[in-house]
């Protein structure tokens, strides 16, 4: 299936689904909480801890302050009690699927030819010269022949340990490792098993929300409301939640919850002893959500696109050529080409001049390249998800300076400009 396709494809479920429509029109608002919220690379929003093919694809929110002080949170030294913070910890949870099943299909085929190899019976059946299913039958019989074999391999495999190969026994320890993030998975899903393991995995989220909130400038109270408009448009659909006391600290009061909870209703009071809880909550975006951020060409791809369409402009996405551009939006008889870009914004100044220098580069290149049908471009755009603040004092400055010969006229634009940019378009 090509790119296009599964983008027409998505933007099928998203007019189908019209709180996620309204998401995606939302992030474009100028000064959008939502789109200050989600207007990042996506692994601001979902980043994966220890390993690479581990990530836990949920947005937090807490209103949790560790004290300055040299008292001990109850929380913490209930983690450590508890052992929350052991390797087997969620952090190192949910999976990629398909290199699960690779391993998975890896594993069976290597342990498929270690039968064979290990059971003389089985190693002569590969080599017989009249090879049928009978032949298969007389030699297994009634699975005698090869039990033995069976059971070695079964031992094997329940002492991952004792694996002389040091690659079967990382996949082995890899496939473990995602089965129980899948079980997690299905944990966050389902609103009436509450796992142990799981309980303070809330908690692994405030670096992840400190570090958006920094990263985009919002405040404590801002991205609460981010949260909060989510939730009323239904984006979430899973939650889990832990909160505790932190006056009660001889008899520790926590208390888990799986019940949908409004970041503004997180205002508990201690059953013990009447004083507010802390709380920390996780929540699970809808699929639908899901799927949109993590689109190949990023979210704002998304949202483009199902603006363009929104407002009637023809366009061509991810139009093949030498290079592969973006969208070539159709004006009359014009064209105006649209590049899209989600870099991270928690890096320096100097990595995001870096960034735009290299998109205005790949921009002048792709403006040149004529259409078919001997068509050109007339114009050529590239979006960012920078605040308007950052395009105008980093990437005026570079597309000022960029060598643009024989390019039609270039601009950058904030994805909060979008609507400005369409207004020309249309
Ligand atoms: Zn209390």
């Amino acid at each position: 299936m090509s790119d296009s396709e599964n983008l027409a494809e998505l933007l099928e479920l998203v007019e189908a689904d019209s709180h996620l429509a309204l998401l995606l029109e939302d992030v474009f608002d100028e000064n959008s909480i939502l789109g200050r919220l989600l207007m990042v690379n996506r692994a601001q929003l979902f980043p994966s801890w220890d390993h690479p093919f581990f990530e836990l694809k949920l947005i937090f929110w807490d209103n949790y302050r560790a004290k300055e002080t040299t008292e001990k949170s109850v929380i913490d030294l209930e983690q450590r009690l508890r052992k929350i913070e052991s390797k087997q910890s969620p952090v190192t949870s949910v999976v990629n699927f398909e290199q699960l099943m690779k391993d998975m299909r890896d594993l069976i085929t290597y342990y498929f030819l270690k039968a064979v190899r290990a059971n003389a019976d089985l190693k002569d059946l590969v080599d017989i010269q009249d090879f049928n299913f009978l032949a298969v039958k007389r030699t297994v019989r009634d699975y005698e022949s090869i039990v033995d074999t069976l059971r070695k391999i079964a031992d094997e495999l329940s002492d991952v340990k004792s694996i002389p190969d040091e690659n079967v026994r990382k996949a082995i320890e890899k496939l473990k490792l995602g089965l129980m993030a899948e079980a997690l998975g299905q944990i966050l899903k389902s609103s009436s098993v509450l796992a142990y393991s799981t309980q303070a995995l809330p908690l692994f989220g405030q670096a992840v929300k400190e570090s958006l909130m920094r990263a985009q400038g919002l405040t404590g109270e801002e991205y609460t409301a981010a949260i909060d408009y989510m939730h009323m448009l239904g984006l979430f659909e899973g939650c889990q939640s832990i909160f505790w006391c932190e006056n009660c600290r001889d008899i520790r009061q926590i208390y888990w919850s799986l019940s949908m909870i409004d970041p503004r209703h997180a205002n508990m009071a201690c059953l013990r002893c009447g004083k507010p809880m802390p709380a920390a909550i996780a929540y699970r975006p809808k699929e639908s959500v899901i799927r949109c951020v993590d689109f190949k060409d990023g979210f704002l791809t998304v949202a483009i696109a199902h603006l363009l369409k929104k407002r009637n402009i023809q366009f061509q996405y991810s139009v093949k050529g030498t290079h592969e551009r973006d969208f070539v939006c159709e004006r009359k008889t014009e064209r105006v080409l649209l590049e899209c870009k989600m870099h991270r914004t928690d890096t320096s100044e100097r990595g995001i001049q870096e960034a735009l220098k290299k998109d205005i580069a790949q921009l002048t290149e792709h403006s040149k390249i004529p259409l078919e049908e001997g068509s050109t471009i007339v114009r050529a755009v590239l979006v960012c998800n920078y605040s308007p603040d950052i395009v105008q004092r980093l990437g005026e400055p570079i597309l000022e300076s960029a060598n643009a010969k024989d390019a039609p006229p270039l601009s950058m634009v904030s994805y909060q400009d979008m609507q400005e940019l369409l207004k020309e378009l249309g």
